[in-house]
């Protein structure tokens, strides 16, 4: 049997058609819109003739931990037909104007088909591409945990299980449905989609309408390097990566983000570090630099801490900026895919 549909499934102006057809008025529905997303209601309230077409929240929460720390939760889901998928939330120190910034980390697909040899869910598989419904209610669930911490969820980041780009219209759907002013109203400049180099996506994504940022998967500066960690390299080799990505920045005036995460042994050597520099200088990208989270099956280590400093310090040379990012909630397994592979059989 299909699981019904989630009605976050819909844009606000969907949710007033289907009102509309069932006898509901536009006021109640933009109502229920606003009250499931900024909400995060899960009743119907009021309204009649939705209820047994749609279910409002599609997520089973099959664990949820905690760091050590208190900055991070890690919940596992379990959606409709079964799938597991992971969403993270993370607690940030409150900001100028004293908000409780939380950032949420999505998932938007169930398993990955890209094969990345570090990666949790790459070793795992492709299962199912993720319905925006299913990417938006993530949010509102986390939407939901930070209120009761009095936060609130102001950036989201396309970074948890799944290639987005190869989910790319329910990705975007997703995006237009958070960023709605009379929903969840998360910031287009807060919202950062995170894609292992789909060359096609990245010149779509370079002329979609919203302001989102971009960061783009390298984790190496020459092909054979990176065609050995990351398969799609085969398809889209840095020459075009590179040229798709100054493209992306000519035509919106925006910086790419470069995600490197560094491999003990691998791609971490100062050589790698200059080859990096040379390809970036002068293009207008950061690179943050992440050690890798190890995996259970995978062979990876992360370098010393004194071998991302002097890794940085190259890139600095070639006057490419870059940041150490130590990744939150390593002791709950935070990293992609990681808390799924553990609960598998
Ligand atoms: N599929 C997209 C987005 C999800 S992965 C992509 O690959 O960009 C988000 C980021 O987490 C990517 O940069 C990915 O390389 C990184 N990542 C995956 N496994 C990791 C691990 N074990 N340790 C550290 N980072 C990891
Ligand atoms: Fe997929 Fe990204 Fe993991 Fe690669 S790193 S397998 S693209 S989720």
């Amino acid at each position: 049997m299909n699981p019904l549909p989630t009605l976050l499934d819909l844009t606000r102006d969907e949710l007033v058609a289907a009102a509309a057809e069932h006898g509901v008025s536009k006021s109640a529905a933009e109502r229920l819109f606003r009250e499931v997303h900024r909400e995060g209601g899960t009743g119907f309230g009021k309204v009649r003739g939705l209820e047994g077409r749609y279910v409002i929240d599609p997520l089973e929460v099959v664990t949820r931990r905690t760091s050590a720390d208190g900055s991070t939760d890690k919940l596992l889901y379990r959606l409709g037909d079964g799938e597991l998928i992971e969403t993270v939330l993370m607690r940030y120190e409150a900001d100028a104007h004293r908000r409780r910034r939380r950032t949420v980390c999505v998932s938007t697909q169930a398993g990955c088909a890209m094969g990345c040899t570090f990666c949790a869910t790459g070793q795992q598989g492709f299962r199912r591409h993720l319905e925006a419904g299913e990417i938006v209610a993530q949010v509102v669930a986390m939407a939901r945990i930070a209120r009761a911490e009095e936060a609130q969820v102001t950036n989201v980041v396309f970074m948890g299980m799944g290639e987005p780009f190869a989910n790319y219209d329910r990705t975007m759907k997703a995006i237009a449905i958070l960023n709605d002013g009379r929903g969840l109203q998360i910031g287009s400049r807060h919202i950062t989609v995170s894609t292992v180099g789909l060359v096609p996506e990245i010149l779509r994504f370079a002329r979609e309408p919203l302001a989102t940022h971009l960061a783009v998967s390298l984790h190496a500066a020459d092909d054979a390097t990176r065609a050995a960690i990351l398969p799609v390299n085969r398809r889209y080799p840095l020459a075009d990566l590179l040229a798709a990505c100054r493209q992306y920045s000519a035509l919106t005036g925006r910086k790419v983000f470069y995600e490197y995460v560094l491999l003990a042994g691998t791609n971490d050597s100062p050589d790698q570090a200059r080859r990096l520099g040379e390809l970036l200088a002068g293009t207008d990208g950061h690179v943050n630099l992440i050690p890798v989270n190890p995996t259970a099956e995978g062979p990876w280590r992360r370098p010393p801490e004194a071998g991302s400093d002097a890794f940085q310090a190259v890139l600095r040379d070639h006057g490419v900026p870059s940041t150490v990012r130590v990744e939150k909630g390593i002791d709950i397994a935070a990293g992609c895919g990681q808390l799924r592979a553990r609960a598998l059989p």
